[in-house]
């Protein structure tokens, strides 16, 4: 595809080819060098693993063009930690950073006419994948595996602005154990909530809206995002053994810490959102995307949050704030991002 015939403007949250993707090999206990493909097909053994018995981790996250023309990605290094984190929870060898660093450099460069323009307000998706790649029908690890890396660019995630959503607990689905795969970042979890994102979507909902699975007592996730809720100046954010750990969460903690905002990382019982003054589920997709209300149909409640329907001013700000250091606006005085060059 031709860079003038991209519609930056419009693009939603899809798959769009790119020029090539990287691919690197893991074989006799060690991982082979960084393969550059054009294609975007993998040619897989039927009985690899990954297939079988779900040997697959991924993660998300973003680069993007700053207003001074520079490519930035946000936190690399937290990613590759994750996903080394993954690795050891489903036994599968673990990708070292400077492995995933030029990785996703080396995409992210040779893709560049992907990279959305700063006024766009749209970004590049990176995708990495790691997937057990040995051939065999006994349950055990894998003695092969394929790193892959592909980027996509993504459309901005609120096209009509910053704007608020309704959300439903979901009592008759679990998306992960407490002494599962949660804080995980697996393909099998996503499986597993499929089912209940269809039905809290054919209900009208932004999302479905999880509690732990063993009481039913307090807030888990968001769908496929973190939770987290605004009282007392306080950014209040579950502790629970079924979450998966957001950097973007993680961000806006410190955010929090820099704006003199107290940061509580707890359980949260599903009646304190009575209690909320600002709510919002994150993530790499949207950073913030602010809850209007949670409708716990089940027990009869509705927990307004947001009673003018639009998002809150510490949201708001937290928004904002990661946004400007994303696009390089403002001082990344974290280190959280790499500036391609
Ligand atoms: C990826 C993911 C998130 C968000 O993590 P980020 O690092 O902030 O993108 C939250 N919950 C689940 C289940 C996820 O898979």
């Amino acid at each position: 595809m031709k860079e003038q015939t991209i519609d930056w403007k419009n693009l939603s949250f899809g798959y769009m080819k790119t020029d090539c993707n990287a691919r690197i090999a893991y074989r006799d206990g060690a991982w082979g060098a960084l393969e550059i493909s054009e294609s975007e097909y993998l040619n897989i053994h039927m009985a690899a693993t990954c297939l079988h018995y779900g040997q697959e981790a991924f993660e998300g996250l973003k680069a993007f063009r700053g207003r001074d023309g520079k490519i930035r990605i946000f936190r690399l290094e937290a990613n590759a930690a994750r996903l080394q984190a993954t690795c050891r929870g489903i036994l599968m060898p673990e990708l070292p950073t400077e492995r995933f660093r030029e990785a996703c450099i080396e995409i992210v460069k040779r893709n560049e006419r992907f990279v959305p323009p700063y006024e766009s307000g749209a970004s590049l998706y990176i995708r990495p994948l790691l997937i057990g790649t040995g051939a065999q029908i006994g349950v055990k690890p894998a003695n092969e595996y394929l790193f892959i890396l592909f980027v996509t660019p993504v459309g901005p995630y609120f096209k009509g602005g910053f704007s608020t959503n309704p959300y439903v607990v979901v009592r008759d689905f679990d998306r992960a154990a407490p002494l599962g795969t949660g804080t995980y970042k697996v393909g099998g979890n996503y499986a597993a909530g499929l089912a209940a994102n269809k039905k809290a979507h054919d209900l009208g909902y932004m999302s479905e809206f999880y509690l732990d699975c063993k009481e039913k007592r307090y807030i888990d996730e968001c769908g496929a995002a973190n939770f987290f809720g605004i009282k007392n100046n306080t950014y209040i954010t579950p502790l629970s053994s079924s979450i998966l750990p957001s950097i973007t969460n993680k961000s806006l903690m410190d955010l929090c810490e820099d704006l003199g905002i107290r940061v509580e990382r707890r359980p949260i019982p599903v009646e304190e959102l009575a209690t909320m003054e600002e709510a919002g589920a994150c993530g790499t997709a949207a950073v913030i995307s602010p809850i209007e209300r949670i409708d716990d149909v089940e027990q009869g409640k509705s927990y307004i949050i947001s009673k003018d329907g639009k998002p809150g001013p510490l949201s708001t700000k937290l928004y904002n704030k990661l946004r400007a250091i994303q696009y390089g606006d403002e001082p990344d005085t974290h280190g959280w991002t790499t500036i391609v060059e």
